[in-house]
């Protein structure tokens, strides 16, 4: 096998990624294969990719900002969030790049007229999301459990808040980024205030894909236009793609094989 590429997260099991991007090498005749691999402690996440010989990566909860420090270079959006999804070993030196939120802004190009964005939640994927939509001149307020890591989007001028002192506004689209719902039961946020969210929104995106989260249920039984995280996955999966073979592969090719995984 001439390239190997991974996925690196804890918990990785409930990845996709190894399907998607196996689909294509498999189906384009690409000689490689793409295998996941469970690493606890961040800090290890350089030594590692390099120990396995590996020719790129993808990066999972919680390791994106790690994966950031690990690079030799990151390039494009990613070097302004400090939050790196996809790794490429270019003749031994780390590559970091982001494709997440690209990867949202075409899961949700068939949301319209869409100005004003809550966003649930304020990890790596929220800060990649809240600045991508920024770029597009979008207004954007932030919602966390917590208030430290707010910080960041204050700075941005985002309208921040965490549950007990959020005041609910009208939004054309609320994103829940948080991992409330990934493996537990949970909403990203107490049941009355999702509530009145929900009751002051048209679109409602999840970034948490193969299962309808609480969150998404509620929207749901609103009759609101929801999408889970499955487009998403698709859309940074082919940008990711695309990194890892250098382009040499048709994009739309690589859509339709990628795609053909989320039947499996
Ligand atoms: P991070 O670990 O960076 O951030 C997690 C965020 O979730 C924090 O804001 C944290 O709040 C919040 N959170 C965690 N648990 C709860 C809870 N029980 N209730 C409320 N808030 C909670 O994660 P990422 O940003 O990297 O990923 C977040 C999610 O997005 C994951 O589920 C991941 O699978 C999904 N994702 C999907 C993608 C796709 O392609 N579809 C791509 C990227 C991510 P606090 O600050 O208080 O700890």
């Amino acid at each position: 096998m001439n390239k190997l590429f991974s996925i690196f997260g804890d918990p990785v099991s409930h990845s996709r990624s190894p399907l998607m991007h196996n689909s294509v090498f498999k189906n384009l005749n690409y000689d490689a294969c793409y295998t996941r691999t469970r690493l606890v402690d961040g800090d290890k996440l350089r030594e590692t990719f390099f120990a396995l010989g590996l020719s790129g990566a993808n990066v999972t909860v919680p390791h994106k900002e790690a994966a950031f420090k690990a690079c030799d270079e990151v390039r494009g959006f990613a070097k302004s969030i400090g939050v790196v999804n996809t790794l490429v070993n270019e003749n031994g030196r780390l590559i970091g790049y982001n494709t997440d939120a690209d990867g949202f802004m075409y899961a949700i190009s068939e949301f319209k007229d869409i100005k004003n964005v809550l966003v649930i939640g304020a990890g790596g994927t929220a800060k990649a999301l809240v600045s991508r939509f920024l770029q597009e001149n979008l207004t954007v307020s932030v919602l966390n459990r917590s208030e430290a890591r707010l910080d960041y989007f204050k700075k941005l001028n985002c309208e921040c808040g965490v549950w007990n002192d959020f005041k609910v506004q009208k939004y054309d689209l609320v994103v829940n980024t948080t991992s409330a719902g990934l493996k537990d039961e949970n909403l990203p946020a107490p049941l009355e205030l999702i509530n009145s969210i929900l009751e002051n929104s048209n679109y409602v995106a999840d970034a948490i894909y193969g299962k309808l989260t609480p969150f998404l249920k509620m929207a749901k039984d609103k009759n609101l236009t929801y999408k889970d995280g499955a487009d998403m996955l698709l859309g940074q999966g082919v940008l990711a793609n695309e990194l890892f073979v250098n382009f040499e592969l048709n994009k739309e090719d690589i859509k339709i094989q990628m795609k053909k995984s989320f039947q499996l």
